[in-house]
C-alpha cells in the first residue's frame, strides 16, 4: 500500500487552536482508553478495497488532504459513542461516523469537513445481535458487513434456508449501505425498504450533560419491543426513521434487517442488445414486466463498454488515443468475448422451482426478441470467471468483489458516480444517456452508463473511472459530473444518492418552493443538534454555526 506524509500537518477542525483541540484529545482517550483514540497526524495511507483507510477518501476528486479526519475514535459501546458525543458538545469539535468506510464513489470514510473527528463504529461494535430463524430477521451492529452476515449464516447451517441482499461489492457494512440508501440485486434489494427498527444516539446534550438513545418503530415499547422491532417497522406514531438516513441528525447503533427465505431455485440469464438506439424500445418492454414481476429483481442494463471493462485489464490495452474510446473498437473487442459484441446487456435472474421460472423466462424471452438482433446468452457457453457469474452470485444473496475490476481502467484507478432517478420510460432512458454521452465527449471521458431498474423508478449509475493522480482528468471528471447534475436537473431529474463534494449541488436541486424541504431539514438539524457537531454538510445540510458562511460547494 502507497505512503506518503501529509503535506498539510495535523488537521485541527476550524474554530479551536491545536493546543485546545490536543488537549480535548487526550481528555477522549482518558475516558474511552489512549488505545480507542488515534491521531490523524502523520501520513496518507491508501491500500486498496478491503484495506481502505478510515481517514479519508482513497479515491478523491479533490486534493487527498481537503476531506480528511483530524483523528478517528473507536467506541466499544453505545455508552462510549454517548460520552464521544458529550466531548464534542463541550469543545465544539466536528464528528463524521462511519461504519465500515467503504463507501467508496460516494466520499468512502472521508468526513465532508476537514478536521472532523471519525467515529469508526464498525471497529468494535460488530456484532450480529440476532438472527431469527423463524421471522426471517436479524439485527446487527455498525460493523456488520455482507459478507460477514453471509459467512454467519452459513456457520449456523442457516444459509440454505435464507438469504442476505448484498450490493455490488459486498465489502460495506449492511448499516453503512442501508442508511445510504444502497441497493442490492434480489428481491430484496431495497435495503432501506427492507430494514425494520434503529437504535439511534442524537447529537445533542441535555442541561444535566445527558445524550439520548431512541428505539424506533415498535422498539420504543417500554416492555418487550424486541419481539416486533423486526417484524413491523412502523410502530406508533409518526414514522421517523427516514430523517435517520443520508442524513446527519443521529448516530446508529443497531439496524434490524429482513432476511429473504431461499425461493426454492433461481436461474441467472443475459440477453444482449445490438445497437444503442435499442435502449428506449427495451425500457418499454422492461417497464410493465418489472412491475407485474415477471422480472423479479433489480436488474442491471449495462452498455457495453462496462462489459469490457470489467475483464480488469487497462483502456490502454484496447485504445490509448485521448477522448472517449471509438464505438468502433469497442465493438471490435467485445467481438472477441465470450458474449460477443453489442451496445447494451441485460442481466437478471429468475426465481423460484423450475416450472415457476420456465413460466417467468418464457416471456422475458418471448418480449426481449422483439427487440431485433437480441441474443439469449446461454450461460453453459461461459467460462467460470466470466463477470456473468459475479452477477449470479451477488442475485443470489452470495457477496463478490468482482466489480471492483473496471476500476484498472485507469492507472491509480478511482471512481465517482453520477446516480439520477428516473421514470422507467425509453424516452427518460434516452435522456439521460443523451446528456450523459454530451458531457463525457466534452470532457473526453469514456460512459460506461447502467441502468438499475426498480419497481416503478430506474437509477441510471454512470461511474466515472479517473486517475487520482491526474489533477487535469479530476477537473474534467468534476465538471462533467457538475453539468450533468446541471443538465439533469432541468429536465427533471434528481439524484438519488451523491459524492460528498457534490452534495451541496444535489441537496440545491430539490429545491421546490422556495427550498421547503431544506428548511425544514433544517430545523430538524437545529433542534436535534444545536451545537453543529455531528456530520455538518453531509446531504447539503448545514449545522446554523455553518450555514452560508462558505462551506458549501
Ligand atoms: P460502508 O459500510 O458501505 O463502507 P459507510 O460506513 O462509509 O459505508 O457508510 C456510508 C455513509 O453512511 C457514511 O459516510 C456515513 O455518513 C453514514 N453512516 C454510516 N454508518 C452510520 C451510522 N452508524 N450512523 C450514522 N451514519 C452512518
Amino acid at each position: 500500500s502507497d505512503t506518503t506524509p501529509l503535506q498539510r500537518g495535523l488537521p485541527i477542525p476550524q474554530g479551536i487552536s491545536k493546543d485546545a483541540f490536543l488537549s480535548a484529545v487526550n481528555e477522549l482517550r482518558n475516558s474511552l482508553g489512549a488505545e480507542h483514540v488515534q491521531l490523524n497526524d502523520k501520513e496518507i495511507k491508501n491500500g486498496w478495497y478491503m484495506e481502505s483507510p478510515n481517514t479519508h477518501d482513497m479515491m478523491p476528486l479533490f486534493d487527498t488532504e481537503e476531506f480528511i479526519a483530524s483523528a478517528v475514535v473507536y467506541p466499544g459501546s453505545v455508552e462510549d459513542v454517548k460520552t464521544i458525543v458529550r466531548w464534542a458538545n463541550k469543545h465544539l469539535i466536528p464528528l463524521f461516523p462511519i461504519s465500515i468506510g467503504r463507501n467508496l464513489g460516494y466520499g468512502g470514510s472521508a468526513p465532508r469537513v476537514r478536521g472532523s473527528v471519525t467515529i469508526d463504529l464498525g471497529r468494535r461494535m460488530n456484532r450480529i445481535l440476532n438472527i431469527n430463524a423463524d421471522d426471517f430477521t436479524c439485527l446487527v451492529e455498525p460493523g456488520v458487513t455482507f459478507y460477514a452476515l453471509h459467512e454467519e449464516l452459513v456457520k449456523r447451517g442457516l444459509d440454505d434456508k435464507m438469504w442476505i441482499d448484498t450490493p455490488d461489492l459486498g465489502g460495506g457494512s449492511v448499516m453503512g449501505n442501508t442508511l445510504d440508501r444502497g441497493v442490492g440485486y434480489t428481491p430484496y434489494g431495497d435495503h432501506w425498504a427492507c430494514h425494520s427498527g434503529l437504535e439511534v444516539v442524537l447529537p445533542g446534550v441535555g442541561e444535566v450533560g445527558d445524550v439520548r438513545v431512541l428505539r424506533t418503530g415498535m422498539g420504543a415499547l417500554d416492555v418487550g419491543g424486541e419481539k416486533t422491532w423486526q417484524c413491523f417497522p412502523y410502530g406508533f406514531g409518526p414514522y421517523n426513521d427516514g430523517i435517520f438516513s443520508q442524513s446527519n441528525f443521529g448516530i446508529v447503533t443497531k439496524l434490524g434487517m429482513t432476511l429473504m427465505p431461499n425461493p426454492g431455485g433461481f436461474e441467472s440469464f443475459m440477453y444482449t442488445f445490438p445497437k444503442e438506439s435499442d435502449l428506449a424500445p427495451l425500457i418499454e418492454i422492461i417497464r410493465p414486466l418489472r412491475i407485474s414481476n415477471i422480472l423479479e429483481n433489480v436488474a442491471q442494463l449495462r452498455h457495453g463498454l462496462q462489459t469490457l471493462s470489467v475483464k480488469g485489464h487497462p483502456r490502454t490495452k484496447y485504445f490509448d488515443g485521448s477522448g472517449p474510446m471509438p464505438e468502433e473498437i469497442v465493438r471490435k473487442h467485445l467481438r472477441e468475448t465470450a458474449t460477443g459484441e453489442c451496445a447494451w446487456v441485460y442481466y437478471g435472474m429468475s426465481y423460484g422451482p423450475a416450472h415457476i421460472r420456465r413460466y417467468k423466462l418464457d416471456i422475458i424471452d418471448k418480449e426481449f426478441h422483439r427487440i431485433s438482433g437480441c441474443k439469449r446468452i446461454d450461460p453453459s457457453t461461459l467460462p467460470a470467471d466470466e463477470y456473468f457469474w459475479s452477477r449470479d452470485r451477488i442475485a443470489s444473496g452470495t457477496p463478490d468483489l468482482e466489480e471492483l475490476k473496471w476500476v484498472n481502467w485507469m492507472p491509480n484507478g478511482s471512481h465517482i458516480a453520477f446516480s439520477p432517478v428516473s421514470p422507467i420510460r425509453g424516452k427518460d432512458a434516452e435522456n439521460l444517456f443523451e446528456l450523459a454521452r454530451k458531457r463525457h465527449a466534452d470532457a473526453g471521458i469514456d460512459l460506461m452508463p447502467a441502468f438499475c431498474v426498480g419497481l416503478r423508478e430506474m437509477h441510471l449509475i454512470v461511474e466515472i473511472v479517473f486517475d487520482a493522480e491526474d489533477v487535469g482528468m479530476k477537473k474534467r471528471a468534476e465538471k462533467c459530473l457538475r453539468d450533468m447534475i446541471d443538465d439533469a436537473a432541468k429536465l427533471g431529474y434528481g439524484e438519488y444518492r451523491t459524492h460528498l463534494a457534490l452534495m451541496d449541488q444535489v441537496a440545491g436541486t430539490y429545491n421546490w418552493n422556495d427550498n421547503a424541504l431544506m428548511k425544514f431539514n433544517n430545523t430538524l438539524k437545529d433542534a436535534l443538534d444545536p451545537n453543529g457537531i455531528l456530520a455538518p454538510g453531509r446531504c447539503g445540510i448545514w449545522p446554523k454555526r455553518y450555514r452560508n458562511r462558505g462551506w458549501e460547494l
